[in-house]
């Protein structure tokens, strides 16, 4: 057995493994993430280094190559937690290790941190005292200076000692001597600006408190060999993250330190505030607009125990802690925490492998749990905890279903149902604020002519373009762009035109019929610009506007007090998406939505405007009623079989050579039968186009394998990806898995 072991953690270094032949009596003690002494260079001295893999064959002539010379005993540092955090990733999700460890490891920044010098005077003034009598003889007006001042304050910060005029040679040529001593510290940048805090003051309440307990408890028991996974299925508003905060409060009291994974979108000032209300400069958070630098600073003040929470998507379950005691992940069934780029791992099911690699134990919250989570909670694997009721004297919103085809049949042409019409208006005149939720965005949908039905397609994608109100056709895709046709460019007809409804859309029809509104949008186009998202929800919140128009970003995140009133344009639109997941993106979705109105002291109502109101999901929405929700979707995944009752893994193969990649999939379809999983317990689907065929002028193929155990999924991506990697043509292709994918390829 060979493993590789990387003695330079750094991120620009770890490609760089040399390999080492592991002893026979070591064999069962070396897996990746162990410390170990290797003979090293020349010299075969002893250094340190990490294992991040094992295999049964060398790199190169096997002659050649040395043994580890031993483990270092009673150390498993962080680093090489995050290693083997790496490995499970790798094994799981199929990477390369490399870029496994990539993903793990963060980069650190060219342009080195901050520094700030002191100067301290060394606790000897007799020995100051010859030296400056030395020196006033030689006249050292420099050296004196400094000593004098440092006489008197001991220690100053190097911007005084500038300001004397001592340059730093002269410092330094004092430290030689063992007079003085300069310090330097790195100063970290500190991403959290904050500015009157109000004081901490909730007391749980009685359902709160019988959860933040009994998790509590069972964190210090550890009866699972860790402290568990933990699912508080509350609603929204009922108080989840006053739970966390109390438990969090526990652990820090013990010592331990908390990670807090929550979607970037809701990632908001107010959030955060609400955190550091409580804890202060113990928290720190990192998102996706902290620069490199500013992120490896954020996970240096963590390694260093400066802070104890780390606030942030998806990567900061990352963070190295050293002694890691719970991990939180709220709204954790939303798709971002699952990586669309390779590795594509799940931040839930790292969360939990490094739970249990650590010895802590995992929260996950949500006001509409994931299918796989929910079912997880009830076969047992997971503890769950329900929350019932709102933490405050707010009452769940008020839901009218409108079928839309009624509407038509009443010649109701325009984008609102009567109902919404009506509320709509109600709302204005008693200058309450509105929320309208569409499900897509940009100006229209796809443009076609109407005379010869000519679709207007990228030209490098298998998809349609979108129209935008600068008249420009864009590629979502690519970022291919445009100007909109006047005539058909097939039969030079000018009936040219985009249908479907968008955000622009509906804020037209709004400012047409209510001329008196006021009104903001949220959308793709209008967040692009840092900060866009931010200041949209403040205008909103002050009281800028009266309707807020927006795609499902709008359903996340802040609090508005007086929003009375939700509209669902058109809730059908997640439905017909080739998912599987559709109906429980367009529960939690539409659940979401509802639990915007009606926030503060006023009753709030949503109107749900669909095509098909006889739709379970919409049905079980309106009602908010999860238990329902969850009784007939787990019945289809289990008729269909889709995860969570089996595993699905993706297998997608790309090439720019359409007709070696029909040969190659063929040929990967064959593999499955050969890898040693009888395909009696597999069933396999496709070869297929994806769901967009072709971007960028690369095709794209996809394979479906579904099977009751995720582990022999794994066998066959292991043997799939050997086989490929020793393909004579495999640079004329790419492979990639996705396991339980959250959407497809
Ligand atoms: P969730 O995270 O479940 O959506 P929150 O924790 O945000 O719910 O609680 C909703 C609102 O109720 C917040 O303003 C919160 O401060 C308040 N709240 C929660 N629990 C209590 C409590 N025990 N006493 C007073 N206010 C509470
Ligand atoms: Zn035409
Ligand atoms: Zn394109």
């Amino acid at each position: 057995m060979y493993a590789k072991v990387i003695v330079d953690i750094s991120h620009e270094k770890l490609d760089k493994g040399f390999d080492y032949r592991i002893p026979a009596h070591l064999e069962n003690e070396i897996y990746p993430g162990v410390l170990v002494n290797i003979p090293f260079g020349k010299g075969n001295r002893i250094i340190q280094g990490y294992v991040t893999s094992l295999s049964e064959t060398a790199g190169y002539e096997a002659d050649k190559i040395k043994e580890i010379d031993s483990i270092v005993k009673n150390s498993i540092p962080i680093e090489g937690r995050l290693i083997s955090l790496a490995w499970f990733i790798k094994e799981n999700y199929g990477s390369a290790m490399n870029q496994a460890l990539k993903t793990v490891i963060p980069i650190k920044e060219t342009k080195k941190s901050v520094y700030t010098k002191r100067v301290i005077l060394v606790d000897d003034i007799v020995s100051v005292d010859d030296a400056i009598e030395k020196y006033e003889r030689k006249h050292a007006t420099a050296r004196l200076k400094l000593l004098y001042a440092l006489k008197e304050n001991k220690e100053m910060d190097w911007s005084l000692v500038g300001k004397l005029g001592v340059s730093l040679s002269v410092a330094k040529a004092l430290e030689n001597e063992g007079l003085v001593e300069i310090k330097e510290e790195a100063v970290y940048r500190n991403p959290i600006k904050y500015t009157d805090l109000k004081p901490y003051d909730i007391k749980l309440n009685k359902e709160q408190e019988k959860i933040s307990k009994s998790i509590f408890t069972y964190i210090e028991n550890k009866s699972q060999g860790f402290g568990g996974v933990h699912l508080i299925h509350g609603i929204t508003g009922s108080g989840k993250t006053e739970v966390y905060i109390d438990i969090i409060d526990k652990v820090i009291k013990k010592g331990k330190e908390i990670i807090v994974l929550i979607p970037e979108i809701a990632l908001t000032y107010q959030t955060v505030m609400r955190f550091y209300r409580k804890f202060g400069d113990k928290v720190s958070i990192i998102n996706s607009k902290l620069s490199a630098g500013e992120r490896f600073d954020q996970f240096e003040r963590a390694k260093n125990g400066d802070i104890k929470i780390m606030i942030g998507p998806r990567s900061a379950i990352f963070t190295p802690f050293r002694n890691l005691g719970l991990i939180i992940i709220d709204e954790e069934h939303e798709g971002t925490y699952k990586s669309e780029t390779a590795p594509r791992y799940h931040a839930r099911e790292a969360a939990i492998f490094r739970a249990q690699n650590e010895g802590a134990a995992v929260i996950l919250g949500s006001a509409t749990p994931a299918v796989d989570s929910y079912y997880k909670a009830l076969t047992g694997e997971y503890n769950l905890y329900e929350l019932k009721n709102r933490a405050k004297t707010s009452i769940p919103a008020d839901v009218h279903v409108v079928d839309m085809r009624q509407e038509l049949a009443k010649g109701n042409r325009t984008m609102f149902s009567d109902k919404l019409d009506q509320l709509i208006k109600d709302r204005l005149e008693k200058k309450q604020q509105i929320m309208l939720f569409i499900n897509r965005r940009g100006y229209a949908g796809f443009v076609s002519c109407r005379e010869c039905g000519k679709a207007m397609k990228c030209p490098h994608c298998d998809v349609g373009l979108t129209l935008h109100n600068n008249n420009k056709l864009i590629c979502h895709y690519c970022g291919y762009e445009v100007a909109m046709p006047k005539n058909c460019p097939e039969c030079n007809s000018k009936y040219i035109a985009a249908f479907g409804t968008g955000t622009q859309k509906v804020e037209e029809a709004v400012k047409k019929m209510y001329p008196t509104a006021r009104t903001l949008r949220m959308d793709m186009d209008t967040t692009n610009k840092k900060d866009g998202y931010e200041k949209i929800l403040s205008q909103f919140s002050n009281g800028e506007a009266d309707v807020l128009i927006g795609t499902q970003m709008i359903v996340k995140g802040h609090d508005f007090p007086n929003v009375t009133l939700v509209g669902i344009i058109a809730a059908d639109l997640s439905l017909y998406a080739s998912d599987y997941r559709s109906s429980e993106k367009t529960f939690q979705l539409l659940t979401q939505a509802e639990g915007r109105a009606g926030r503060g002291k006023l009753r709030g109502e949503a109107v749900i405007q669909t095509y098909s109101p006889e739709n379970g999901s919409i049905i079980a929405a309106s009602k908010q009623d999860y238990t329902e929700f969850y009784n007939q979707e787990i019945l289809y995944r289990t008729i269909s079989e889709y995860p969570p009752v089996v595993s699905l893994m993706a297998i997608q193969l790309t090439s720019k050579d359409e007709k070696f990649l029909d040969k190659l999939s063929i040929m990967v379809k064959q593999m499955i039968g050969k890898s040693g999983v009888d395909t009696k317990e597999l069933r396999i689907i496709g070869p297929a186009n994806a769901n967009v065929s072709r971007i960028n002028d690369v095709y794209r193929k996809v394979i479906y394998i579904k099977c009751k155990e995720y582990k022999k999924l794994i066998w066959v991506k292991d043997y799939i990806e050997n086989y490929f990697e020793k393909m004579e043509e495999n640079k004329k292709a790419s492979i990639q898995f996705d396991f339980n994918p959250m959407s497809g390829f």
